[in-house]
């Protein structure tokens, strides 16, 4: 096992938040970082040493940054396997480039899960409409269709109620391949973060429970309010992931907890996620510090709370009526303020997020959620 040390540079394919949060923890332990994507002025670039801006498909720019660089790590897993194949030709990549072509596309990520026996929703291939129709029979309604491949954040999904809805749902897979979902009626999204390293450590974070709102998570909470056999289960099943995948690095499993008290995967994220940001706060080593670690060949860091801990996100739609008050919300003592240096507050776009930490996870929650009304 190599290890790189403090002084290394880390080259990151994408340029967002996570990456951001990523170079932050990087550059506090005294790496360099280096970020590729198309973009500029982007928010990891901001905070980077180095920012390339050229596209994923341009492949001698990749071979050119992987050089530059003593390894590879990627913030998004919709980077081309091609691209992260060249990379891999002049240095090491983590988590390796099987895992990041397995997790981009829906279908290939439930056939490994039910192939390794691991609980998910039932669910269909859908290639044309007959799948569909036949499917949904199967599966019967309500049921979710999403694109198999490049869908985050509800985009590409259609809940379908009805046999009348069939072929709207389908046109809006725009020819791209199908995954149709039973859709769960489920008693709570929780999720777990954890790390794996190159030596085989695992660390996790316990359970979190996540509050989504139109598909975009809105709330997470740590520690989720669940009993110790789902705690428990949800623990072991993200570890036994990590095993089975030689995993290293941060990753995030997410689950349905059904109204029976079952745990089902919705989705893999090989990446710090979301639900982890607020380690950033609450804990003595952040989801983002273990991916540096365990991409370095390091030693992971202790997942210990400080306190129970809350995080709401902030969307672009916070600015409809101008600059959020950011005092105000910073007049609670308990609550942490992140910005991503995002310059275009659309709808629907991630901006920030808040995290509360407090001696209960009932007035984490509300002291964060207040923080977010006093915008
Ligand atoms: P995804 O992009 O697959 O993570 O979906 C985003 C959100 O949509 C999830 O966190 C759920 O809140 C909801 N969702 C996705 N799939 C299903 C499903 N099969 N049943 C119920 N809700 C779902």
């Amino acid at each position: 096992m190599k290890q790189i040390l403090p002084g290394s540079t880390i080259g990151i394919f994408g340029s967002g938040q996570l990456g951001r949060m990523f170079a932050i923890e990087a550059r506090k332990m005294g790496y360099s970082v280096h970020t590729y994507s198309h973009g500029s002025d982007t928010p990891t670039g901001q905070v980077a040493d180095f920012e390339t801006c050229s596209e994923y498909a341009d492949l001698d720019a990749v071979r050119a940054f992987a050089q530059s660089v003593d390894v590879v790590t990627f913030e998004f897993e919709n980077v081309p396997s091609a691209t992260v194949e060249a990379a891999a030709e002049f240095t090491g990549v983590h988590p390796k480039g099987e895992i990041l072509y397995m997790t981009q596309n829906r279908l290939r990520e439930k056939n490994f899960l039910v192939a390794n026996g691991f609980p998910v929703t039932p669910f269909r291939h859908v290639k044309i409409l007959d799948d569909l129709k036949n499917g949904a029979m199967e599966i019967g309604f309500p049921c979710i269709l999403k694109t198999a491949g490049f869908g985050y954040d509800g985009k590409g999904q259609s809940k379908i109620k009805s046999a009348e809805d069939l072929a709207d749902a389908f046109s809006g897979l725009n020819g791209a391949d199908g995954v149709l979902e039973s859709f769960v009626e489920f008693e709570k999204e929780v999720s777990v973060v954890c790390a794996r390293g190159q030596n085989g450590n695992f660390v996790h974070y316990g359970v979190t429970e996540n509050e989504h709102a139109s598909h975009i998570l809105d709330v997470s909470f740590a520690p989720a309010i669940v009993t110790e056999r789902i705690f428990n289960e949800a623990v072991e099943i993200a570890l036994s992931l990590a095993e089975t995948l030689e995993y290293v690095g941060t990753l995030c499993v997410e689950f349905f907890v059904t109204k029976d008290e079952k745990l089902l995967i919705n989705e893999l994220a090989p990446r710090p996620h979301n639900s982890g940001h607020l380690t950033f706060d609450a804990c003595v080593t952040s989801q983002f510090e273990q991916q540096v670690r365990a991409v370095c060949g390091l030693p992971l860091g202790s997942t210990e709370f400080h306190k129970p801990a809350a995080m709401v996100n902030l969307l672009g739609d916070l600015w409809q009526k101008g600059e959020p008050d950011w005092a105000a919300a910073l007049a609670m003592p308990e609550v942490k303020l992140h910005l991503y240096g995002k310059t275009d507050p659309r709808p629907g776009r991630k901006m920030g997020h808040i995290t509360a930490l407090d001696d209960t996870i009932e007035n984490a929650i509300d002291s964060v959620k207040e923080a977010r009304r006093l915008l």
